[in-house]
């Protein structure tokens, strides 16, 4: 199949790591999968030409019905802490690897395939994905990559012709995305939990020398590379937080080392406020809601040092102490960004001592959780009002209006009015909301494919203001309200 590089010139460095780290996968029979969208943009920033996505081969290749020789398409293994439980085997159990692709500035993304059938690791699991999901992680991944946020991207999804059995039968779907790399904390915890040091000491390399290279010239890289992995993770969870955000499953397994948001299941952006906010139906304690993510991104970077102990001393209190001083700096990361990113949605200044301005934020997020205020809404009607102070509409957001003016008068004492850009950069517009996306996904089933492709135009420009798509600035009527969110693939 010479036109497989001409479509997508892949390379395949995770494959050179030892058989250990993945299973190799063979293409399996089956019918040709059907395009529904190609992200033209993301192609075409891989080097990638977008119409080369729609031929039958591409199709062929996507679909896993044929690979060429040079192809070594791979399930990566992996484990992980799932709501706190240690699984020893997980892995790509509906998704592969295909390879990697190198674009213009250098730098190497996994191509990955999810909903892909069975592999060594799909232990009961049947390998597919329902196209509702498939089309859900388009949306909001790139809906996050337009917020700002590091996040893997949609390539392209497809529907499979096949039909998906969960509480209902649906139609099949696969998602290409695009990483920065597949592992994630459950890889290292794999080989960790059986003790295979090469392997610990192989993985580190490989990713060290694909994410942060510059430490390579360190006197101590892995030291540094744990610091580096938690600061990424630290800011992230940051930028989740600022935005309503709640991963949904943030189990070690769902956790990249690159610091990019991945694996897009039972997620949800807020509509109405409240710090313990969870939508996913399996999250029965709270683990995972908007406030607890800072812990829990800690909790997730101590799994992930334990694994690199062997490694960053040969004496094992020496190597606690270093893994413990790195530990000590997700707080004090988490806080500046978290600090200097609601700062910038409140439109305040930075005079004021961080504690004051920790304690302020604190007090306000207390008021629009009291208040019942969207989340979104409410910080883009502030930096309306505060472009043009005469806008009242902004007492239309406060539950108990006689609260509101002692709170814009305290506010408008801390806002200083050179800000108001940063608002805007910092207060989105439009959201990838529970309840949009719902009809997006019951269109589809329907077979109309028009809405989403409005929800991808609406949600390109997030911070813009667009008469157009005014529509998407509303939080849900009560009917229309989404409670809960499933993993559904
Ligand atoms: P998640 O937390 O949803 O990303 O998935 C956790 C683990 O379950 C991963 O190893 C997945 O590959 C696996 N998994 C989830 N759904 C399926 C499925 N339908 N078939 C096979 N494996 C699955
Ligand atoms: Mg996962």
């Amino acid at each position: 199949m010479p036109w497989c590089g001409v479509i997508l010139p892949l390379e395949h460095s995770y494959a050179q790591l030892p058989e250990r780290f993945y299973a190799r996968l063979s293409a399996k029979p089956g019918p040709l999968p059907q395009l529904i969208a190609v992200n033209a943009e993301l192609a075409r920033t891989l080097g990638i030409d977008p119409d080369s996505l729609k031929s039958p081969e591409a199709l062929t290749l996507l679909g896993g019905r044929s690979y060429p020789e040079t192809l070594q398409p791979i399930a990566m293994a992996y484990a992980g802490h799932q709501f706190g439980g240690f699984s020893p085997q997980l892995g790509d159990g509906r998704a592969l690897l295909l390879g990697e692709i190198v674009n213009a500035a250098g730098q190497r993304y996994d191509v990955h395939i999810k909903g892909s059938g069975r592999t060594p690791y799909s232990r009961n699991g049947d390998g597919k994905a329902a196209l509702g999901p498939v089309l859900r992680e388009y949306l909001v991944s790139e809906a996050m990559h337009q917020l700002g946020v590091p996040t893997t991207r949609a390539l392209a999804a497809l529907s499979t012709g096949e039909t998906v059995h969960r509480e209902e039968a649906f139609p099949g779907g696969l998602i290409v995305r695009v990483a920065a790399s597949h592992i994630r904390v459950g890889t290292f915890e794999f080989f960790s939990s059986r003790h295979d040091h090469e392997a610990l000491q192989l993985l580190t390399s490989y990713a060290i020398a694909r994410h942060a290279p510059h430490l390579l010239d360190e006197p101590e890289p892995i030291a540094r590379w744990l610091e580096w992995v938690i600061a990424k993770q630290a800011q992230l969870i940051a930028h989740w937080l600022s935005l309503g955000f709640i991963h949904g499953v943030m189990n070690t397994d769902n956790c990249a080392v690159s610091g990019e948001t991945i694996d897009y299941g039972p997620c949800a952006f807020m509509d109405e406020f409240h710090p313990q906010c969870v939508f996913s139906a399996i999250d029965q304690q709270a683990r995972y809601s908007w406030g607890n993510q800072p812990s829990i991104g800690h909790w997730n970077m101590t799994r992930f040092a334990e694994t690199l102990l062997p490694l960053l001393a040969d004496e094992p209190s020496q190597a606690h102490d270093i893994a413990k001083s790195a530990l000590a700096t997700f707080g004090e990361i988490f806080h500046r960004h978290y600090l200097r990113l609601f700062r910038a949605k409140f439109g305040i200044s930075a005079d004021t001592t961080d504690d004051d301005s920790a304690a302020w934020i604190k007090s306000s997020l207390g008021m629009m959780a009291d208040q019942r205020m969207d989340f979104t809404r409410f910080f883009r009607v502030l930096t309306r009002h505060a472009e043009a102070a005469e806008d009242r509409r902004i007492i239309d957001h406060f539950s108990f209006p006689d609260t509101a003016q002692p709170w814009l008068d305290d506010w408008k004492s801390k806002h200083d009015p050179a800000l108001i850009e940063e608002m805007k950069q910092h207060n989105p517009v439009r959201i990838p909301r529970n309840h949009r996306i719902e009809a997006v996904i019951q269109a589809a089933y329907q077979g109309y494919f028009s809405p989403f492709e409005e929800a991808i135009t609406a949600l390109r420009n997030p911070y813009q203001e667009i008469e157009e798509f005014s529509h998407w600035e509303q939080a849900p009527l009560a009917h229309e309200r989404v409670w809960q969110t499933f993993c559904g693939t």
